[in-house]
This record gives structure tokens, C-alpha cells and sequence, in this order.
């Protein structure tokens, strides 16, 4: 018998925010000593007040109205019985009855082409703390920084069937949260993560199969090893009767590349689920609603059509430059100081992209000002600066992005001479240290006299037009 794969996906995202969701508490505690960043409201001390942090509202509406979702204008919050040290209120504040986003769809695309996934909602809730197990001491310790930590939950149906479209929905659920600055969704950070739903049924069946959460994968190729694993378990349990599937909440074991049962699945019913007294309804106004819609980037795909369409770049580049946010910025700043799309992208593709690369940077981690790169465009397409003097000051705008271009080329000498006196003594003392290279070109062969040409350009610095050289070059030796 064939066998069909369904996978639902709950997917955790931290919000980008500077502060917790229900306190004034910073959410970023890299670095920092254990509970440094805690405060009544989110060590659930009883009498605390929460008060809804309105970023993550907003975070949570971009995020919503970027996955194509309904917004709920007015959202409450609920209390979720969660009995467990890292949550020292013993409930978790999240949404139940009335999330921020409901009904969206995300496209992805893969192997066998597109595909719609619905987005069932997307709930605003608080991250729990971190317990550290001491093996030594035989104690466990409990760090509260996270606590209250905002997040979203992006749960989908279950309108997935490989691990190939599960990869393409994370990506490209990371990129849309990315372009709108809401999440930086690395799952290596721990700013993404993600839970898989999935059941195994006879192909062509509309019967759902008997469902297994699986939790602790921490890369995307953890979840397609996971997928891929748990798939074959159901399906063996179904064919040979290996096992009796129970709905049931495992544990991935990357190390030993098997899944491990837990605790039984609890339902919703296990949550207890209740109205939060303490948090206010959230009333999203008009007013409140156009901003944030406002304040939406341009979708990739919108991008890259403008970037064909109207600025004339071809397929490949727009392709390379919508890759994230941070290249469309860089790029479309750059192109507005310089006035040319094509140099813009060219030296984003072939310059930047490439000091990146070879830094191991992520494209998301660019921070060059744009600005500054459409003027070392500039000095360089006008031949002010040699282009390999222009890659030296690009580099220097990596380390430093308050560098002026302009400035740091006639502080390092960088600026091209126009001084033909001094191109043509440097050009006689080459000739005169070469004279089988000048007698080679005269006796026909013309590459002869590229050597002369480079340590002439090493000797000026490469602040010397190539064409101008050249021609000094050439005159030079015929008229000997
Ligand atoms: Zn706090």
C-alpha cells in the first residue's frame, strides 16, 4: 500500500521587541548573569499587574497581515495551566479564544511546484524560563530572563506532506518575518522553533491517521531527519504491526536519529484555558490598524518585479538581491546616491555579496551604509579611484560603516593621478628594467607587454586610469 504524509507545523518565533510582553524588563539577556532581567510582573509574584506591551501587538499584526491572516480587532489574552518551575506563575499568559491573526495562507514552492498552506492563527504569548540542570551538585537552577520573553506562535493545518515543503515553508515563513523586522527567526539562536505535527494515512484517504507531536530539533535538517524518520515508524507500525501508535508528545534525539515518547498528548481540555482577568481586552482601532498596514514592506516577489520591470535588471540579479531585506536596503539606497540600478546591483552581486560569503556573514547581517556605497560608486565608474582600490575602501566600509568614501581615498592615496608626467617615468623605468618584454611585443607578441603593464599599475598604487596607461605604454614603445 502506498502512504500519504500530513504535517502540521506550530512554529515559535521571538519577537524582535526591546522589552517583555507584560513588563518594562529587557527581552535580551545575552550575556547576561542569570536572573538580571527579571522583575515582579514576570517572576509571577502574586499581586503583579501585566501590562500588554504595545510593540508586540504590533509585531504580531505585521506578522499576521504579512502571512495574509484576518486580524482579530479586538485580541484577549488567557491563562494556560502550565505546572512547571520555568513558569513560576504556574500558568502561561498566551491566546486561546481571541488570537491576533487567524486565517492566513503562506505560497511555497518546491521540486513539484507551488502550494498554498493555510495558516490556522498566529497567537501573541510569554516565553518560559530556562531550568539548568547541575549534575555535579545534584540541584537544578532556574533562570527567569526569558520568562515573558515575547513570542508568536504560527500554527498551520495540516497541509503539508514532505520535509521538502516543511524546508520551504520555514524559509519562507523566516523571510516574509524578516523583510517586516518583526523576528530574526534563526533557529540556531534559538529565535525559531518549531514543532511537528504528523500522521501517516492511506493515499488517497481523508481519514487523518493517529497524530505524534515531535519537539527538540534544532536545525531545519534536525526536522527533515525527524520527519523522515518518524514517517517510516508510522508507516511500519501500520504495514508490520511493529507498534501500536497512540497519540503522543516525543522527543527528537538528533545523536541517535530516533524519536522518544515523552507523555501522552494532552488536549486542550488538559490546559485549562481562561479568561486572563488581569490583561485588558487589546481594541486594535482603525487608526491603529492603518499604521502598522502602513509600515508593511513590499513582498519579495513585488520587489523583484519592480527590480526587473522598472529598473531594468535582469532575472538573476533581482533574484540574488531580494534574498533578504537587508540587500534590498543597501541596494536600493545605494542606487539612489549613485543614479545607476545596473552599477548598484553589480556591486552588490559581485562586491558585497562576496565580502560577505567570504566572511560568513548572513545577508541579513549586512550593515553597510548604502549611501556610502553609491558613492564609491561613483568615484570608481568615474574613474576617480581604480576598482581595486574601490574594493579596498569597500572592505574598510565593512569594518567601519561611518566611513566617507571620498575622504578615506585621499587619506589612503587612493585617488586616481591624472599627473601623465609621472605615468610616463614610471612607465620608462619599467621598460628600461624589461627589455625582453618590450623586444617580445615588438616581434609580434602582443601579451608581452601586460607584465610591464601590471608593475607599472603595482608601482602607482592603482591610482592610474588602465586606459591611460595603456596608451602611455604603447606610445612609449613604438616610438623607441
Ligand atoms: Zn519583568
Amino acid at each position: 500500500m502506498r502512504y500519504e504524509t500530513v504535517i502540521g507545523l506550530e512554529v515559535h518565533v521571538e519577537l524582535a521587541t526591546k522589552s517583555k510582553i507584560f513588563c518594562s524588563c529587557s527581552a535580551h539577556s545575552f550575556g547576561a548573569e542569570p536572573n538580571d532581567h527579571v522583575c515582579p510582573a514576570c517572576c509571577g509574584m502574586p499581586g503583579m499587574l501585566p501590562v500588554v506591551n504595545r510593540r508586540v501587538v504590533d509585531y504580531g499584526m505585521k506578522a499576521g497581515l504579512m502571512l495574509n491572516c484576518h486580524i482579530n480587532r479586538t485580541t484577549t489574552f488567557d491563562k494556560k495551566s502550565y505546572y512547571y518551575p520555568d513558569l513560576p506563575a504556574a500558568y502561561q499568559t498566551t491566546q486561546w479564544f481571541a488570537p491576533v491573526a487567524v486565517n492566513g495562507l503562506v505560497e511555497i514552492e518546491t521540486s513539484k511546484g507551488k502550494k498554498n498552506v493555510r495558516i490556522k492563527q498566529i497567537h501573541m504569548e510569554e516565553d518560559a524560563g530556562k531550568l539548568v540542570h547541575d549534575i555535579r551538585e545534584d540541584t537544578t537552577h532556574v533562570d527567569f530572563n526569558r520568562t515573558s520573553v515575547p513570542l508568536i506562535e504560527i500554527v498551520s493545518q495540516p497541509d503539508l506532506s514532505s520535509a521538502e515543503e516543511v524546508e520551504a515553508y520555514l524559509e519562507r515563513l523566516k523571510m516574509l518575518l524578516r523583510y517586516a523586522k518583526v523576528a530574526e527567526c534563526e533557529m540556531a539562536h534559538g529565535t525559531m522553533r518549531c514543532d511537528v505535527n504528523l500522521s501517516v494515512r492511506p493515499e488517497g484517504s481523508d481519514k487523518l491517521g493517529v497524530r505524534t507531536e515531535m519537539k527538540n530539533m534544532n536545525s531545519v535538517e534536525a526536522i527533515k531527519r525527524a520527519i523522515e524518520y518518524e514517517t517510516a515508524r508510522h508507516i511500519d507500525a501500520l504495514e508490520n504491526g511493529t507498534e501500536v501508535l497512540v497519540q503522543e508528545t516525543r522527543r527528537w534525539d538528533d545523536i541517535k536519529g530516533k524519536s522518544f515518547a515523552m507523555r501522552t498528548k494532552e488536549t486542550a481540555g488538559d490546559y485549562r484555558y481562561f479568561p486572563d482577568p488581569n490583561v485588558m481586552p487589546v481594541v486594535i482601532d482603525d487608526e491603529w490598524f492603518e499604521s502598522i498596514s502602513a509600515t508593511l514592506p513590499e513582498f519579495p516577489e513585488v520587489k523583484k518585479a519592480r527590480y526587473t520591470e522598472e529598473l531594468g535588471l535582469g532575472e538573476y540579479d533581482a533574484d540574488q538581491l531580494t534574498k533578504s531585506i537587508a540587500l534590498c536596503e543597501c541596494f536600493e539606497t545605494a542606487y539612489e546616491a549613485c543614479g545607476s540600478a545596473k552599477d548598484a546591483a553589480n556591486w552588490m552581486i559581485s562586491e558585497v555579496m562576496s565580502i560577505l560569503n567570504a566572511r560568513k556573514m548572513t545577508y541579513d547581517m549586512l550593515d553597510i551604509n548604502g549611501r556610502a556605497l553609491g558613492e564609491l560608486i561613483v568615484l570608481v565608474s568615474s574613474g576617480k579611484v581604480g576598482r581595486a582600490n574601490g574594493k579596498k575602501i569597500l572592505a574598510a566600509m565593512f569594518d567601519d560603516n561611518t566611513i566617507l568614501p571620498e575622504k578615506y581615498a585621499e587619506a589612503n592615496g587612493f585617488i586616481v593621478s591624472n599627473d601623465t608626467g609621472l605615468i610616463e617615468k614610471t612607465v620608462k623605468a619599467a621598460i628600461e628594467a624589461d627589455p625582453k618584454a618590450v623586444s617580445d611585443y615588438k616581434s609580434g607578441k602582443e601579451k608581452a607587454i601586460m607584465s610591464i603593464f601590471g608593475k607599472c599599475m603595482k608601482e602607482l598604487r592603482g591610482n592610474c586610469d588602465p586606459q591611460v596607461l595603456r596608451k602611455i605604454l604603447i606610445d612609449t614603445i613604438n616610438n623607441m
